[in-house]
Formats: structure tokens, C-alpha cells, sequence
């Protein structure tokens, strides 16, 4: 049986289409997913529009921000049924015997290879997933808003697990896509005062970053930034798709804070990086997930103390995936939902 799905087929910009593909055949570990909804990622447009910074294994189905049900259960596998909701982690191939995969931490394996660019995503009817990505979803969620586990669980690893922010700090978020206003989100989950920054045509994506609690700001943050004693303030997270913000990161940070960096893009920088050190500054990569951040993130999801509704700009089909794509890359929604079925 083939199911359509959406294929990024080739290097050049703009080489995504529709293609029938055959049913995955799975292994012994794996279960079959049958997808319910694929969150369009901002890595998704990247690849479409080739100004990625990973290597691609075309062609490839696109899509790694997915819930379904399982239609099938590899003979090895255990605890799990046909018919049960689920989301899948990213981190499709790992080497098990990697030392950050015995942490813990395979979300840092260097061979690691993920849905939509190693090896097939979501963005079809049936994809194949190894049983250790699982996590059950409880009823009460709708799969619309679990398969935004993912950039909910990129969020929670830059600023609760890679970033130290305690009630009362003040944090500015750089750059208001997706990732950027789960971002703000997080920091007011842990009782930040949050800022996030953006450019003129952000306002609309600034506009849903307020209803998470936190100030919209278009172009020039420095007054907000020092506000409080004229400093700086105690946590930059930038979330931009680009390196250069790094500058500004090391402009609003105060003597002896901190900046995560969970944005990032392929251009090299081109400034010094004294203020770092004369600031005596934290910097600080942030990667992916791992299993416990998907729990914690579940629980939020499902308790509603994090809620991924006002990001979501709309639910297309797959067919439709050029206006669902579109539609982000204009920032006229910040998350696109699509549906196989
Ligand atoms: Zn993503």
C-alpha cells in the first residue's frame, strides 16, 4: 500500500513535492506510527529553502514533530500496543554504545540521525519509529498540540535545563519564531520577567509572544535590557536562525550572566568576542532533547500550565503543504500543523 508524503528530493533550494512512497517495513525494535499531525519545523523550511547547516540523506520524507497511533508492534517490543497514543522523540539512528548515548545524552551522539533529514519523517500516512523514542500521550491531549512536543522539549532543555534562570531574573529571548516564544514561555514558567525581541515584520509573532506573559519588542531591546539597574539582564536566550545575535546577546547580558544559544545558522561572525570575557559571560550551547525533557514537557502540555494554541496558525492537509510551509516562512503564522489523513 502507498501513502503520499512530502519529499525533500535534492540539494537545490526549493526541491520538495509530493511522491507516493511504500508502507516502511519495520524491524524487531520498531513500531509502525501511524501519524495523526506533523508540526511544520523551522529546519523543515530550511531544507526547503537549502540554507541548512546539516548534512541531508536525499531523498528524504521531511517532518520529525509528530503523534500518532501505533499500527504496528516489532517482535522485540515490549509495553507497548497497537492503538496507543503516542509522540516520537527526533533522534531516529543512535550508536547505543556512544558515551553520551550511555549518559543519557544521544541527543549529542555525533552519528545520531533524525526524522525528516537521516532517514524518513513524518510528513506521510505511516512512518517507522524505533520503540525507545516513544512516549504516551494521555487522552486529554489532542495529537494538534502533542506533536509540538519536540520544539516544547527544545524550549525546556535551552532554558530550564542549559540556562540557570530563578523567579525574578530577567530574560530577553531573541527572535520570535517558534522556538523563540516557547522559549519566553519556559522562562515564565520559571519565573522570569520576559522580554523577546524581534524585527518590524515580527509584529504579528510578537503579538502571540504576549500572550504568554511576556513584552513584545520590535528592534532596539537595550532599554528594556537595562531597565532594572541599567546593567544588562541576567539571561539572554537566543533563538534567532542566525549567528550574527550573538553581537547583540553580548551587548543586553549584564557582567557576569548568561546567553544560550539555541538559534543558529551556517554564516560566520565577523566580531570580537572581548565583551565575553571582560563580562565575565556564560555561553552556552543548547542541542536537541533527551528522554526526561519529553516527560516534563508532557506533563506541562497535559496539566495546560504550558499551552501551544496560541502558536498554532492553522491545520492543512498534506497536500497542501506549500501554503502550510508558506505561511511560516512569511511569519504570517508562527507553527503549521499538517494532517496525513
Ligand atoms: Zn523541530
Amino acid at each position: 500500500m502507498n501513502s503520499i508524503a512530502v519529499v525533500n528530493y535534492a540539494e537545490e533550494k526549493g526541491s520538495v513535492e509530493i511522491r507516493e512512497i511504500a508502507k516502511p517495513i519495520i524491524g524487531p525494535d520498531d513500531v509502525l506510527l501511524e501519524v495523526a499531525n506533523v508540526g511544520v519545523c523551522g529546519s523543515d523550511l530550511h531544507q526547503w529553502t537549502s540554507d541548512h547547516s546539516w548534512p541531508v540523506n536525499y531523498p528524504v520524507v521531511l517532518g520529525h514533530e509528530f503523534g500518532g497511533n501505533i499500527a504496528e508492534i516489532g517482535s522485540n517490543v515490549q509495553g507497548w500496543k497497537e492503538g496507543d497514543r503516542v509522540v516520537s522523540e527526533t533522534a531516529a539512528v543512535i550508536d547505543q554504545n556512544n558515551p553520551m548515548s550511555k549518559q543519557g545524552l544521544y541527543n549529542l551522539d555525533p552519528t545520531r540521525k533524525g526524522f525528516g533529514y537521516g532517514v524518513n519523517g513524518a510528513m506521510t500516512r505511516f512512518v517507522k519509529v524505533p520503540a525507545r523514542c516513544l512516549h504516551n500521550v494521555p487522552d486529554k491531549l489532542p495529537f494538534e498540540q502533542a506533536c509540538l512536543t519536540e520544539p516544547c522539549s527544545v524550549a525546556y532543555n535551552s532554558v530550564v535545563v542549559n540556562s540557570n534562570i530563578k523567579p525574578g531574573d530577567r530574560v530577553l529571548v531573541i527572535g520570535p519564531g517558534t522556538i523563540g516564544i516557547l522559549c519566553a514561555a519556559m522562562a515564565r514558567l520559571c519565573g522570569a520577567e520576559v522580554a523577546i525581541v524581534g524585527l518590524e515584520q515580527d509584529r504579528g509573532r510578537l503579538e502571540i509572544a504576549s500572550q504568554y506573559g511576556c513584552e513584545g519588542i520590535v528592534g532596539d531591546a537595550s532599554e528594556w535590557a537595562k531597565k532594572q539597574d541599567g546593567l544588562g539582564v541576567d539571561c539572554v536566550i537566543d533563538a534567532a536562525g542566525v549567528s550574527a545575535t550573538l553581537k547583540m546577546a553580548l551587548q543586553l547580558v549584564r557582567p557576569n550572566g548568561q546567553i544560550t544559544k539555541v538559534g543558529w545558522g551556517p554564516k560566520p561572525l565577523n566580531f570580537s568576542l572581548d565583551p565575553l570575557v571582560q563580562k565575565n559571560v556564560r555561553l552556552q550551547g543548547s542541542f536537541s532533547h533527551n528522554w526526561p525533557i519529553w516527560e516534563k514537557v508532557l506533563s506541562l502540555l497535559t496539566s495546560g500550565r504550558l499551552n501551544v494554541n496560541p502558536i498554532i496558525g492553522g491545520v492543512w492537509n498534506l497536500t497542501d503543504w506549500h501554503e502550510a510551509f508558506e505561511q511560516m516562512h512569511t511569519g504570517k503564522v508562527v507553527k503549521s500543523v499538517l494532517k496525513p489523513n
